[in-house]
């Protein structure tokens, strides 16, 4: 098997990482190899056999051209600054361009222990790898900005938490493994040489036509900040809480990445939080816009050496850019729910019905993710998949009546508003209790659940007949969902 590697940040980055070394498994076993993702890639893998995809994507064969290393970097977890984190638990094998020109990093993550690793021992349980292959799939086919799955392979190993599980590896694909941490660590350590080639770099990468602006990492500051507003805007709006948004789990590229013990919220709670070690809901669902915006800030802060250098006085604009957030964020939060609740072409000013409605939705306890679907259900003149979520028929009444009101402004047939609310509402998305029962049974060696799964959140908008079960919200009187990291 032959990845065409072209190594950018190896060969142009020497001491922002360290080379590494995957521990070999013993007994490598392919689980799942997204075979989409490959061809959108361009990898030359027709007639390699599933022994030598598990090889490779499990670290016990190196690839031709592969340059394995680990990335320095470091962060603040849950608000405390720790300097030395790095890639404890992953390898990048190297980076590949695809047909259409687009530049991909191909990690192994679980692959063993590397000069990051501290006490951890490098390794990932089958679990955590098939919830992050199938929550990132489900992310990409709602077109959230997000790292992708390209396989996960069983190791035949055990790795030992809190008990002993089989271990596995996934091949991770990300636009870049850059995050806010890796700035922060050459900041920490190095300083303004540092962080200004890791801010060229990073431009060339991703925003080529900041190059010519001038202050380039003032241009990185607003790109990146833009990119962040938008991701956390298409997290909220699918119901996601990421879990541990720290600085070292935010990509430069606004993608989504690291998923640990992220969770989709069923019946609505701004509060919502799943993950155990958040004791203190920091990163609760709508805690989320307030934490990018500290993450920027943090974000800010380490690019001043860059800033400063250009242009002494671009510092006050890089504070100003910070300052700016709540109201960017804000912008397309309002844009992005008027599209939910096809208010798209109406009402000027809806402001308040878009506030009240998060309140109405807490109060009345309504599955978040059904609820818009309900909506455009209505549009068609049909209310049953409403009353079905409202614990009474009228529970919503004056809300509703409101909105209502407002689909006549804008000169949209209904059924045309309908089809496009429909069109960003997922019917179909990683149910928490789905989840759990998909990951129990994969780890006791049955796959079929999981890749079920997977095929049902892989099509998220569109209605299948008898995939009712899919859609609705965990039993009521379900325990409180919690998640773990145990990564
Ligand atoms: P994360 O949970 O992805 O935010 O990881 C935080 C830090 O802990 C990163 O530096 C990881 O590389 C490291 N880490 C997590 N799990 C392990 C592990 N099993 N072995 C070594 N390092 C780990
Ligand atoms: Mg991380």
């Amino acid at each position: 098997m032959a990845f065409a590697f072209d190594n950018s940040f190896h060969a142009d980055m020497e001491g922002f990482y360290a080379p590494a070394e995957a521990a070999k498994p013993s007994a490598p076993r392919l689980l799942a190899f997204n075979q989409a993702l490959a061809d959108r890639l361009g990898l030359a893998i027709a007639g390699v056999g599933d022994d030598e995809l598990a090889s490779i994507l499990s670290g016990r064969e190196l690839p031709a051209g592969a340059n394995p290393l680990a990335f320095a970097y470091a962060g603040h977890q849950f608000g405390h600054f720790s300097s030395q984190l790095g890639d404890g638990r992953a390898l990048l094998l190297g980076e590949i361009v695809a047909p259409d020109g687009a530049r991909f990093d191909v990690q192994l993550k679980g692959s063993g222990p590397t000069a990051f690793s501290r006490n951890g021992d490098g390794k990932a349980a089958i679990g955590p790898v098939l919830r992050e292959f199938l929550v990132s799939e489900a992310m990409a086919a709602m077109g959230v900005p997000t790292t992708r799955a390209l396989a996960a392979v069983a190791t035949g190993d055990r790795v030992q938490r809190e008990r002993a599980h089989p271990g596995a590896v996934l091949t991770r694909v990300a636009s870049s493994h850059i995050r806010v941490g890796t700035f922060q660590f050459f900041a920490a350590h190095f300083g303004a040489d540092h962080v200004v080639q890791l801010s060229d770099y990073s431009i060339r990468r991703h925003f080529p036509d900041l190059i010519e602006t001038a202050n380039p990492s003032l241009a990185l500051l607003d790109r990146v900040i833009g990119l962040q507003c938008e991701l956390i805007t298409r997290w909220l709006g699918v119901g996601f809480v990421h879990g541990v948004m720290n600085t070292d789990n935010v990509a430069i590229s606004g993608e989504t990445i690291d998923y640990g013990p992220c969770a989709f919220i069923d019946r609505f709670s701004v509060n919502a939080v799943f993950s155990s070690i958040d004791a203190n809901g920091r990163y609760a669902y709508g805690r989320q816009p307030q934490i990018l915006h500290w993450n920027m800030a943090r974000f800010a802060e380490a690019l001043l050496p860059a800033i400063h250098r250009t242009a002494p006085a671009d510092v006050d604009a890089a504070k100003a850019l910070v300052d700016a957030i709540p109201g960017r964020f804000r912008a397309l939060w309002q844009a992005q729910v008027r599209q939910k609740i096809g208010l798209v072409g109406a009402a000027a000013n809806a402001d308040e019905l878009i506030d009240s409605l998060f309140d109405e939705l807490e109060k009345h306890a309504v599955d978040f993710t059904s609820f818009f679907r309900a909506l455009a259900m209505l549009l068609r003149g049909e209310g049953e998949m409403l009353e079905r979520l409202l614990p009474t028929p009228d529970a919503m009444a004056p809300w509703i009546a409101a909105w209502w009101g407002m689909m006549a402004d804008g000169g949209i047939a209904p059924l045309d508003r309908a089809d496009a609310m429909d069109a960003v509402n997922p019917i179909y998305i990683p149910r928490n209790h789905m989840v759990e029962a998909a990951l129990d049974a994969a780890e006791a060696g049955d796959l079929g659940p999981w890749t079920e799964l997977l095929d049902v959140v892989r099509h998220p908008y569109v209605v299948r007949p008898g995939l009712e079960r899919f859609a609705e919200p965990a039993p009521s009187g379900a325990e409180p969902y919690k998640t773990f990291c145990g990564t």
